[in-house]
């Protein structure tokens, strides 16, 4: 199991808190019409006469996977320098995202740290729910139906590509609907851990003998999507629900899709039919690491009490990483599949960008957000060419690392970090620091509550505020899609 889990667990520590004054512009407005349209359910889609035909409208969504303002910072000054400008710096529109999660005991109550799972489910449906909920209402546990879903019932072409797993929570939470996050594969239903309980699992309720759907990698295989492409294969080796010997991947492959499992093999698949690309048995390796496979480390002093600060250290190729497709690859391989002429939904993450910040290794997440800058390349490229798609690129939620002092002010008076720190040298010769500091444990990293970046482009004319909740991400896919759910 990897260790994200740990810290991605549904479990997020819910206090009970004073019921905030109602307020037609406070969050808790937008909690209640969440809870509206959850008990109302959202449905049927509404066919495009605009989804065929030259300049039929396109949206593509990249997700940074917990790529606040720290780790695009932290990244822009590492790979182009502090004069240099990020292509994600350059995209003519910029708001800010409030991210917003429910208490599962009671939804009314408002919980202010997401996980991935509860993020990407506003993002995918429109719609607040509790932490670990993959498309499904907290406490109630109604199915809601998404923008890929609205997509699929129009005809229009649509893909999941993640470096994650793709059975991992945001792309899971854009077609599956379950419980928890964790019921990635047929055997993960029903597990009990009894180091870290918050890692056991029941989702019962949607094994397919009682009548569910089953795992999430049961669900996509069993889904209508054009391109799926990242991690993930061990949930498509397990023997699926029911079956004697047939595997997840095989019902898959009986769905219609072609199984693809090197970069080779996805550059080699044909144009036409449903792809299925599962590059690394869960999470694909990330680009880069520190020299010598260096991260973040407590603060040492010495027997006197001075600091003794880390060792700077620069960023090096992961030789993990060979032979896996790059993130932009798989983003190019996805939009020749998807058809010109035809309107799709794309989601395109960097998820290791979150998972390496859980790590406290910030050359993974630098080498992340590289990743989905390249990528960025390749999707203005396309919109060059289909001036009708409309971009938006944001993060889940916020992550732990924070670019910080290198050396403390305080310093001569023995003042450090009571957490995981790190002194990076960067190509352009200066000394980053980066703090991890959202608990004191050896174990990992936690998500934080600040509101993300939204960067848009091909919004023809439309204003965006200043900021949004993270629900207006499905709103504006599905307004530039001419989709609606009721
Ligand atoms: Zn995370």
């Amino acid at each position: 199991m990897h260790n994200d889990i740990v810290v991605e667990s549904k479990r997020v520590v819910q206090g009970r808190l004073i019921q905030p004054r109602a307020s037609a512009s406070s969050g808790l407005a937008t909690i209640a019409a969440a809870a509206c349209a959850a008990l109302c359910g959202c449905a049927a889609q509404t066919p495009s006469a605009a989804g065929a035909g030259a300049g039929a409208p396109k949206v593509i969504l990249l997700i940074g996977d917990g790529m606040d303002d720290n780790q695009i910072t932290i990244a822009r000054d590492y790979l182009v320098g502090f004069n240099g400008r990020l292509r994600l710096d350059d995209m003519p529109v910029r708001s800010a995202v409030q991210v917003q999660t429910l208490s599962e005991d009671d939804p009314a109550v408002p919980v202010y740290v997401a996980d991935s799972a509860n993020s990407a489910t506003s993002m995918a449906s429109g719609v607040l729910t509790s932490a670990g909920r993959i498309a499904t209402t907290a406490k109630a546990d109604r199915d809601l139906t998404t923008i890929m879903e609205l997509a699929i019932g129009a005809g229009f072409g649509t893909g999941l590509v993640t470096t994650s797993s793709v059975t991992d929570a945001t792309p899971a939470s854009f077609i599956a609907h379950i419980n928890e996050r964790l019921c990635e594969g047929p055997t993960n239903m029903l597990q009990t851990n009894e180091r870290f309980p918050w890692l056991s699992t029941d989702c019962s309720a949607d094994l397919k003998s009682n009548g569910g759907r089953g795992s999430i990698a049961e669900q996509i295989a069993a889904s209508q999507l054009d391109v799926v492409l990242g991690g993930g294969a061990r949930f498509f080796a397990q023997t699926a629900e029911g079956e004697a010997a047939r595997t997840v991947s095989d019902l898959a492959a009986a769905n219609g899709y072609r199984v693809v499992g090197t970069a080779q093999a996805l550059a080699g698949a044909p144009a036409g039919g449903k792809l299925l690309g599962l590059f690394a048995p869960s999470t694909m390796p990330v680009q880069w690491r520190g020299a010598g496979d260096a991260a973040a480390e407590l603060v040492k002093r010495a027997p006197d009490g001075r600091v003794q600060l880390p060792e700077p250290f620069a960023c090096e190729p992961n030789p993990g990483f060979a032979g896996m497709p790059r993130l932009a690859e798989m983003a190019s391989a996805a939009l020749r599949r998807l058809d010109d002429v035809r309107s799709f939904m794309l989601m395109i993450e960097s998820a290791s960008i979150d998972k390496q910040s859980h790590e406290r290794r910030p050359c993974g997440q630098i080498g992340e957000v590289a990743q989905l800058e390249e990528t960025l390349g390749v999707v203005l490229d396309y919109t060059r060419a289909h001036p009708e798609t409309l971009v938006l690129i944001t993060a889940d939620h916020g992550q732990a690392a924070q670019l910080a002092v290198e050396t403390s002010a305080y310093v001569t008076l023995n003042v450090a970090s009571p957490g995981h720190f790190a002194r990076l040298r960067t190509p352009e010769g200066g000394i980053m620091g980066v703090n991890y500091a959202t608990n004191d444990s050896t174990l990992q990293e936690e998500h934080t509550g600040v509101e993300v970046p939204l960067l848009v482009s091909g919004l023809r004319g439309r204003a965006l505020p200043a900021m949004v909740p993270q629900t207006e991400i499905f709103r504006l896919a599905a307004e530039h899609l001419g989709l609606r759910s009721r």
